[in-house]
């Protein structure tokens, strides 16, 4: 066995696979290290009673026909050499922003459909909302800038508080690790990437997506390690000259890329972790299982439902277990031209509290689990009507769960509120990619990946 590589890469997941497939392309030796027994990490799957549950993926951001040469996801296909052609994909049928007061912005893949709603329930912010749309055109959101205020910049151009708030939940819910405000270029990504662009699944399960990953990265040459947990990084002056596994095992390497976050980087090489690297954003989300002829009972002609009970919702840590006052309804088998079975699914996701969950005692978390899964249940009822009676099977899972499976500290989806966003560390031949290089979601993460690689490993 070879112990002795130009690349290793830490994670498994989809910024680390598509590193991988990006390196070994041009025949360098790369090896994945990934402590768990499958790929994917955030973004996984498990099985339970013949079902196959998905663990990250509500929908793919960035949606673009294959035609669409700069498009990001279109980009990325090409930069790991997958056929784009031949991926096909699932556009969303529509999402609802929904509010009190039964105020609902709808939006889809056609931007347009958002601006008629903004024109439609706000027609005194239409002007400043076309402002808006075209200072963000404007703007090189990936060149380092600074950390601006998004809250500050919309004050600017929007009025009314309620439409700041719709059109910041879905964009913080589905990227921001910082609390009650946003960096104004994440902001600026996030509403390309879901609102103009738009989102989709791909066909098949997410464990489709992640096998098509692995056999490019392994068909190039690339191998992957599974149970490789990496303990440490091995240092000659501040270069890493290779990782020590949780078996003692050495291997050697003239690179490094880690994807486990900054703070469990900064841990491998035994460093205190800089700021306070720790995100405090984390879920629970629970899966329901339901038979098909219940769909007729509820509001499920949406892909996506961003919902929140209160004029003013509170992205940040919640003082209680789960904060189920906002939130996401995702209905995973609502994109275009997909087969429905003989089940289908729904999907909640609200904000939780890690400290709390974390202290509870096996017992008390059980019950925590169900508590809170009730609660949940009973105010997304109010928006898409009784699903309750018709559940044949759940799950759900916390930022315990999500901390045990990704090692993300706190279970921090959306890691940590400071990015490095050019992958540097404190050693020359260690880079960060993934979530904590700055790039989120499934096509961010693995557009970081490649752009890792990029900079840092094939400019050698
Ligand atoms: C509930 C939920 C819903 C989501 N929904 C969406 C969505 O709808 N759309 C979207 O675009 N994104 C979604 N995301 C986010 C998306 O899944 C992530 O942004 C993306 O998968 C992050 O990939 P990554 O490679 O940066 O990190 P990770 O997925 O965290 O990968 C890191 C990998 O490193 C491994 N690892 C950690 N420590 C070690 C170690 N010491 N040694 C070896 N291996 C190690 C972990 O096991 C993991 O496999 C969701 C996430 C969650 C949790």
């Amino acid at each position: 066995m070879n112990t002795n590589y130009s690349l290793i890469i830490i994670g498994g997941g989809l910024s680390g696979l598509a590193a991988g497939i990006r390196y070994a392309r041009f025949g360098g030796s790369v090896l994945i290290l990934e402590k768990h027994t499958i790929p994917g990490g955030l973004n996984s799957y498990y099985s339970r009673k013949g079902f196959l549950l998905e663990t990250g993926l509500h929908a793919m951001t960035n949606f673009a026909d294959p035609g669409e040469k700069h498009a990001p996801l279109n980009r990325l296909f090409r930069q790991l050499k997958l056929s784009r052609k031949q991926f096909i994909t699932h556009e969303q049928f529509s999402s609802l922003i929904h509010f009190p007061d039964k105020t609902t912005l709808s939006f889809s893949n056609d931007f347009s459909l958002l601006r008629d709603e903004v024109a439609r329930v706000f027609p005194s912010e239409i002007d400043g909302f076309d402002k808006l749309q075209a200072f963000i055109d404007s703007l090189d959101a990936f060149a380092p800038n600074p950390r601006l205020s998004t809250r500050m910049i919309l004050a600017d151009y929007i009025h009314d508080p309620l439409l700041t708030e719709m059109l910041l939940l879905p964009l913080m819910v589905y990227g921001n690790s910082e609390e009650h405000d946003m960096d104004f270029s994440q902001f600026a990504i996030m509403f390309r990437s879901i609102f103009k662009e738009g989102m989709f699944r791909p066909h098949g399960t997410i464990k489709d997506f992640l096998d098509l990953l692995v056999t490019k990265f392994t068909s190039f040459g690339g191998e992957i390690r599974y149970k490789s947990h990496v303990v440490s990084c091995l240092k000659k002056g501040n270069r890493i000259t290779g990782v020590t596994l949780a078996n003692g095992e050495i291997i050697n390497c003239n690179n490094v890329i880690s994807t486990i976050g900054a703070p469990g980087t900064w841990n491998l090489l035994s460093l205190p972790p800089e700021n306070d690297m720790c995100g405090k954003m984390s879920f629970m989300e629970s899966i329901y299982i339901l038979p098909s002829n219940a769909r007729k009972n509820i509001l499920n002609d949406h892909t996506i439902i961003f919902y929140s009970e209160k004029k003013e919702f509170q992205y940040c840590r919640p003082q209680s277990p789960v904060d189920p006052s906002w939130g996401v309804i995702c209905f995973p088998e609502n994109f275009q031209n997909l087969p429905l079975g003989d089940h289908f699914q729904i999907r909640v996701t609200n904000a939780a509290n890690y400290e709390l969950w974390k202290n509870a005692s096996s017992s008390q978390y059980k019950l925590m689990k169900v508590e809170w899964g009730k609660v949940s249940k009973e105010i997304t009822t109010k928006i898409i009507g009784n699903y309750q009676q018709n559940i044949v099977y759940e799950d759900s899972f916390t930022p315990l769960t999500i901390e045990k499976f990704t090692a993300k500290e706190q279970g921090a989806v959306y890691g940590s509120p400071f990015k490095i966003k050019n992958g540097k560390t404190p050693c020359p031949n260690l880079f960060i990619a993934g979530t904590d290089q700055g790039f989120l979601g499934i096509v961010g993460s693995m557009l970081s990946g490649v752009s890792m690689v990029n900079q840092h490993i094939l400019q050698e």
